[in-house]
């Protein structure tokens, strides 16, 4: 059989492999949008480098964008079978499609609206429509964790908590052909262990080959104090001491809600004051919590205690969820101490601009960045220290204080993730015939070589780090 990196491959977005079996059946492991093909989308016009048509089954194994944003695309363009993916992953991964789907229909109706007419036709139009999401999500076919599923003579599938976003599975993928059995292990992204809502992942028990992210290799997240202790910090000093406002750029989906509920923690144990507000600015987040509520099953026991304790994990006195514009708008006129929590998390987009922009020249306010910014966005740069930024096409002085928390990192660091591999490794040599190679993804080159040599001087296994459309016989 063949397996083709066909994204991922020394960078971190657009997550898609494809194993080819002799048979010429055709598995697509995740179908993720790749942003740094849409930066430069001259250099790669082929969305896809085979024909969608010819794919037999897609497997998903979470619902964020770079691992599920190219699906409705590869459906409009031909492919009619199955996606398979946990229940919680079919929920969420629609929200963010229709979300996803919005966007850039807005994008394109904003990049016409400035073009000269002889150029129109040159604007790149959107990936996908709303009709293409709809019948991508038909095409769902919901599975549940730490079953076997038999797809066919040859091919058999397992998905494992990976404890990285609720739903989120690493996939076990066992091809018998030849009179030869082969077990493939996809970890998908991981998450660290003790993280907020989500059950810590789990380790395959016997794979001849794993396929693993390596994000943070070489970083160490530093996190000195819990997440509880970290966030009361920042509300402490910015709200109660300087009558301030702090504002949470996150993720709508996984950072909102685990942020949400330690603020709660915080409540209960009487820490916030009663005057203080909460406000989540986001459409998407009031669509995606329920789903935590619906698939409670998924999360931990820190989350189970409480809500037996408690009830809502997310509600409480003095939290509002904002969903029109005018109730944004509104808050955009409120001077009063607060905390907003809006989306998008690297600050590119979304209502959070207008917020960072309302706050950035108030030496009161706090922009609290609370997860991965990549280079060249507006997170980054804030990140960076500089006396002033770009905004909202205006320039801004940058007053307000800018900080930086590890604590709801949804992605393990090196160690976490040499951890996780040096355990595969040990799993499949009592269990099997041993991990024969790793094959390190979804990381820049430089944190991909940390890990390689973490891997190499543990000598349990040997890894490798593939280059895009890379191709390699099993
Ligand atoms: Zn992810």
């Amino acid at each position: 059989m063949k397996l083709r990196f066909l994204g991922a491959a020394k960078q971190v977005t657009g997550s898609m492999y494809m194993l080819q079996l002799d048979s010429g059946y055709t598995i697509l492991v995740d179908c993720g949008m790749d942003y740094e093909v849409k930066k430069n989308p001259v250099e790669k016009p082929n969305l896809f480098p085979f024909e969608p048509v010819d794919i037999d089954l897609v497997l998903l194994t979470h619902a964020h964008i770079d691992h599920s944003g190219n699906l409705p695309a590869l459906v409009h363009q031909g492919f009619s079978k199955h996606i398979c993916c946990t229940p919680a992953t079919a929920e969420l991964t629609e929200y963010l499609l229709y979300d996803s789907a919005n966007i850039q229909f807005h994008e394109y109706r904003k990049s016409l609206g400035r073009s000269k007419k002889t150029r129109r036709d040159q604007i790149p139009k959107p990936l996908f429509s709303e009709k293409n999401v709809k019948q991508t999500v038909e095409q769902f076919l919901t599975i549940t964790l730490n079953k076997d599923y038999k797809v066919n003579e040859q091919v058999s599938i397992k998905f494992l908590e990976a404890g990285h976003l609720l739903g989120a599975a690493s996939i076990e993928i066992t091809i018998t052909e030849n009179n030869k059995t082969t077990r493939i292990g996809f970890s998908g992204d991981l998450g660290r262990s003790n993280s907020k809502l989500v059950k810590n992942g789990e380790i395959f028990e016997n794979v001849d080959y794993l396929i693993t992210e390596s994000t943070y290799g070489g970083r160490k997240h530093i996190v000195t104090q819990s997440a509880e202790d970290e966030l009361m910090h920042y509300i402490q000093k910015t709200c109660v001491e300087f009558r301030g406002r702090l504002v949470i750029p996150a993720f709508s989906v996984g950072r909102t809600q685990a942020i949400v509920f330690t603020i709660n923690q915080l409540k209960k144990r009487g820490l916030i004051p009663d005057w203080l507000k909460v406000f989540v600015d986001s459409p998407l987040a009031i669509k995606s919590t329920p789903v935590y509520e619906r698939h409670n099953y998924l999360l931990n026991q820190e989350a189970h205690d409480f809500m037996n304790q408690y009830g809502s994990l997310f509600k409480f006195e003095g939290i509002e969820y904002l969903e029109g514009m005018d109730e944004h708008d509104e808050l955009m006129n409120y001077y009063d101490p607060c905390i907003i929590i809006s989306a998008a998390g690297m600050v590119e987009g979304g209502r959070i601009q207008e917020h960072v922009s309302n706050n950035i020249e108030n030496p009161y306010s706090t922009i609290l960045i609370a997860g991965f910014c990549a280079e060249g966005t507006l997170g980054h740069r804030l990140l960076q220290g500089q006396s002033s930024i770009r905004i909202k096409n205006k320039e801004k002085n940058v007053y307000a204080q800018i900080a930086k928390t590890d604590v709801f990192s949804s992605h393990p660091d090196h160690d976490e993730v040499f951890g996780y591999i040096h355990k595969t490794a040990v799993n499949s040599k009592a269990n099997g015939k041993g991990l024969q190679k790793v094959f390190l993804v979804h990381g820049e080159e430089p944190q991909l070589l940390a890990m390689q040599k973490s891997v190499l001087e543990d000598g349990l296994t040997t890894a490798v780090i593939p280059s895009m459309e890379e191709e390699i016989i099993l």
